[in-house]
């Protein structure tokens, strides 16, 4: 070959990856995805395969590297995980197409669908209790809006929301991608790599609204949006960009889309991005869904379920009917008893229509997703006859009338389907019999032929006289009879060889056909064949007849999960004694014996105790504020956190860890932390806490419900005592919200004196042999005093500096106490005393006033703890 001819099939591949630049490119040849250069080098690098090398290109050997077809699922995800999108061009001819038109001639390739993480149905790409969103979020003229889409559930919702309000959003519905105009990718840039998710930067003609509203109407098949109600520039902006970016990566197949929501953000309890993480709703801090509040609540037995959970949970309700109306769901469910439990094993055999349903949508399903459609379909209607034999509350009644008429549809599949059919239509066997006269017809043929088939052994056996003869069959040689090497001799000669048409020769074996048999095989192989097209002309209609029903099928999924979700709550109250909650308009927070549901497991599982708190944030009076002192490790995040976990919960629509709670409606929940517990985040940690702590006093309104945990801590003792202090003033005074604050800063506990509404709280200790001992007891009051020294004594400090320590902080309290300037106090510190540490050789008295003149030397508020160890050991040294 010429150093510089490109071959017709390299063409063929530069075009193809020319067009779908920014996506590796899966270049089907016969069984398998083959990548060539760059992509092969980064495709064999995140697979772990083999780079080799495939011919010349303009002189250079060319990379390549490749996956089975039958496998490429497992390396799809790989490559999604890991980043990458992925472009899949098949062959769109039979080879023998292209032979015809001349022996150079390339198969017809082109790409059927682009793969990337915002756009997966398949089973083994997702995860089934998790949604998969795609967002896409535009701006005009100042007004920006968020759309977003689940393709495998045909969820599709959209909201106002302004650049300010993107990261809330975003962190909320956990999106795996994330779709902007080139304009504005810098501007998200940060928010969306935060979450982890990708981000893909689309031309402007994506989001241009006019495009998109005409897009929409199409995809609706509707004259006008309207009918759907009436949708900002912006939102229409959004939506469109997605349609169009489903349309570009779905190559013209859309998926199955309900009518877009208007999400209403004023229905919703306001969380941020850094409350989330902090109270752990759907991820541990240490990143897994593993000790996450949702993990540790779920008890849904269905996909759907599941999915409904963790949307709710990441949007708690605000309105107080709904919030009721779900109580009233769990309530009746948990005084059943029984009956729940036998909802529960019905709900525990519904498949996962949905997704499903999404997949036929899609020409990427099969016979099973089929049979997933008819028996959830099934269970519907039986769950529904045993709601319908009671006195349901409106939420499950009204699901029950959505699970029902179906029948026909049921009936149809029941009928055509076989009870478990194989996984792809491709080889045929799901059509049950008896339902396709024709089918049946051509079906008896085949298997005839295949009893002809042994009889026509029989005949051959008494011919030969070779009773070890056999017909076998097998992909290359098709029927054929088969006997041993000794055998063969006997059929090579003269009679039988007249007969008996020689095949091949293997190692052990002879193989021979006739022209019955190869006659027979003709028959056979036509029936077979023409079984396989009539199973597949019956799949298209019931798919047809299923795609029908798509949008009546999709609401008894929801109402499923609906179900689900009310008889999961209901069963979690009951195995862990949770209790209804009181939400009404009040501004109350009033929680008798709470518990921090998470903690409680994990205490649990080491066969410890929670001890149950309450928390009273009312008292009459508007703001009410708690400040929470107490040592460390006494348990005063936990008591913060669990009070926010509370009110989430109840207005979730579940039942609550505590014995009782009246929860005045929450509107927002705000969780800090002090600077020090945020060393994972890895930025300047104080800024990270003062800009955070912003957000909150210029966010949070009345209702609000405010937990801070060691705010200002990450600075110095005087800036850190002052700013919290301001922090607890403006919260007072300007938020007026309820809230709760911990902190180490006793000198704040006077506040209460000052500001009305604001209560003194601690988790209390007791002392015990001058041991510290955790009682996780929460009563009203400031803590006596901070027992940081005897904390200290737990963590190993060596008893001489811990009884120093004490001798220290006993002369400042007694200064304190006496009004003596600290300066004064630790000009008159006793010296440290020998007799405080442990047996030492008996000291060598060293001259009083060079321990003075060094101790005179040292500013221990410009000291490092290392330097101050030091200096003591030098102190020490000088005795
Ligand atoms: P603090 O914020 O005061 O330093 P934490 O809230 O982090 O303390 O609690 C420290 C540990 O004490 C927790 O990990 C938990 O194991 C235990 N703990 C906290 N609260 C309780 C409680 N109410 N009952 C039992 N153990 C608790």
């Amino acid at each position: 070959m010429a150093k510089d001819t490109v071959t017709p099939m390299m063409a063929q591949y530069l075009s193809i990856k020319e067009e779908n630049a920014g996506a590796l490119l899966f270049y089907r040849m016969g069984d398998f995805y083959e990548m060539f250069f760059d992509d092969a080098v980064a495709a064999a690098a995140a697979l772990d395969i083999a780079l080799t090398k495939r011919g010349l290109h303009l002189g250079e050997e060319i990379p390549m590297c490749g996956v089975p077809v039958h496998a490429a699922e497992g390396y799809l995800l790989t490559l999604i995980r890991k980043g990458f999108r992925v472009a899949i061009a098949e062959q769109l001819e039979d080879p023998a197409e292209a032979k015809k038109r001349g022996a150079k001639s390339v198969v017809k390739r082109g790409v059927v669908r682009l793969v990337t993480p915002g756009t997966l149905t398949e089973e083994s790409l997702l995860e089934a209790r998790r949604h998969n969103f795609l967002a896409a979020w535009a701006e005009l003229r100042d007004e920006g809006a968020l759309a977003w889409v689940d393709i495998s559930t045909g969820e599709f919702r959209v909201m106002p929301c302004p650049l300010p309000r993107l990261g809330p959003e975003l962190a909320r519905l956990a999106p795996r991608e994330v779709l902007v105009s080139e304009t504005k990718e810098q501007d998200c840039a940060e928010i969306v790599s935060d979450l982890r998710a990708a981000l893909t930067p689309l031309a402007r003609s994506s989001f241009d609204s006019q495009g998109a509203e005409k897009r929409l109407c199409d995809l609706f098949s509707v004259g006008s949006l309207d009918a759907f109600g009436a949708f900002s520039r912006a939102e229409i902006s959004a939506m469109g960009a997605l349609v169009d970016y489903l349309d570009l990566t779905q190559r013209g197949k859309l998926p199955l889309l309900r009518r877009p929501l208007r999400e209403e953000a004023g229905s919703l309890v306001q969380i941020d991005a850094a409350t989330r993480r902090n109270l752990e709703l759907t991820q541990a801090l240490s990143g897994g869904r593993e000790g996450s509040l949702l993990a540790t609540i779920d008890r849904t037995v269905t996909a759907g379920g599941a999915r409904l959970l963790e949307r709710r949970l990441s949007a708690p309700s605000r309105d107080l009917s709904q919030i009721h109306a779900r109580h009233d769901a769990v309530r009746f469910l948990l005084e059943q008893g029984r009956f729940a439990e036998d909802l529960r094993a019905d709900l525990k055999r519904c498949p996962d229509m949905d997704r499903a349903l999404s997949r036929l949508a899609l020409d990427r399903g099969g016979p099973r997703d089929m049979a997933a459609i008819r028996n959830g379909l099934e269970q519907a209607g039986r769950i529904a006859e045993r709601l319908g034999e009671t006195e349901a509350p409106p939420i499950l009644a009204e699901a029950a009338q959505r699970l029902v008429g179906h029948d026909d549809l049921v009936a149809l599949l029941d009928a055509a389907l076989v009870a478990e059919p194989p996984l792809l239509a491709r080889d045929g066997g799901f059509i049950a019999s008896g339902y396709e006269p024709e089918l049946d017809q051509t079906r008896q043929l085949r298997d005839e032929g295949r009893g002809v088939i042994a009889r026509m052994q029989a005949e051959f056996i008494e011919e030969t006289g070779i009773a070890s003869l056999k017909i076998k069959h097998n992909n290359v040689l098709g029927y054929f009879i088969e006997t041993t090497a000794t055998h063969a001799e006997k059929m090579l000669a003269p009679p039988l060889s007249a007969r008996f048409i020689h095949r091949q020769t293997t190692a052990n074996q002879v193989r021979f056909t006739t022209v019955e048999l190869s006659e027979l095989e003709t028959r056979i192989l036509n029936a077979g064949n023409h079984a396989l097209e009539i199973e597949k002309r019956l799949y298209d209609s019931l798919k047809g007849a299923i795609l029908a029903a798509a949008g009546p099928i999709s609401e008894a999924s929801r109402a499923l999960a609906e179900v689900d979700l009310a008889a999961a709550f209901a069963d979690l109250a009951a195995a862990e004694d949770w209790v209804e909650p009181n939400v009404d308009d009040s501004h109350a927070f009033e929680i008798a014996g709470g518990r921090h549901p998470v903690v409680e497991a994990a205490l649990k599982r080491q066969g410890e105790p929670f001890v149950a708190n309450d928390c009273a944030l009312t008292a009459g009076t508007t703001p009410a504020i708690w400040l929470l002192t107490g040592p460390n490790m006494a348990g005063k995040s936990t008591f913060l956190r669990q009070n926010a976990l509370i009110a989430l919960l109840a207005q979730t629509g579940s039942f609550v860890p505590a014995r009782r709670a009246h929860v005045g409606l929450v509107s927002q929940i705000f969780s800090r932390v002090g600077a020090a517990d945020d060393l994972a985040r890895g930025r300047s940690t104080f800024m990270v806490e003062m800009v955070e702590t912003a957000a909150i006093l210029n966010q949070a309104d009345a209702r609000a419900l405010v937990i801070l945990d060691e705010i200002g801590r990450g600075t110095a003792t005087y800036d850190g005592l002052s700013i919290a202090w301001a922090v607890m003033e403006h919260l007072h005074g300007v938020n007026r919200c309820r809230a709760l604050f911990a902190t180490h800063y006793h000198e704040m506990t006077a506040l209460s004196a000052k500001l009305e509404g604001v209560e003194n709280a601690t988790v209390s200790v007791k002392e015990w042999h001058g041991e510290v001992i955790f009682l996780h007891e929460v009563k009203k009051g400031a803590a006596d005093r901070s027992y940081g020294v005897q904390v200290a004594r737990l963590a190993g400090l060596p008893e001489s500096v811990v009884s120093r320590a004490r001798v220290v902080l006993d002369a400042l309290e007694k200064g304190e106490r006496e009004g003596g300037k600290k300066q004064a106090v630790i000009d008159d510190l006793p010296l440290f005393s020998v007799a405080a540490a442990p047996p030492a050789p008996a000291p060598q008295a060293a001259a009083k006033s060079d321990v003075e003149d060094r101790l005179r030397d040292l500013h221990p508020d410009e000291m490092t703890p290392k330097q101050a160890m030091d200096a003591l050991y030098e102190l020490r040294a000088l005795l």
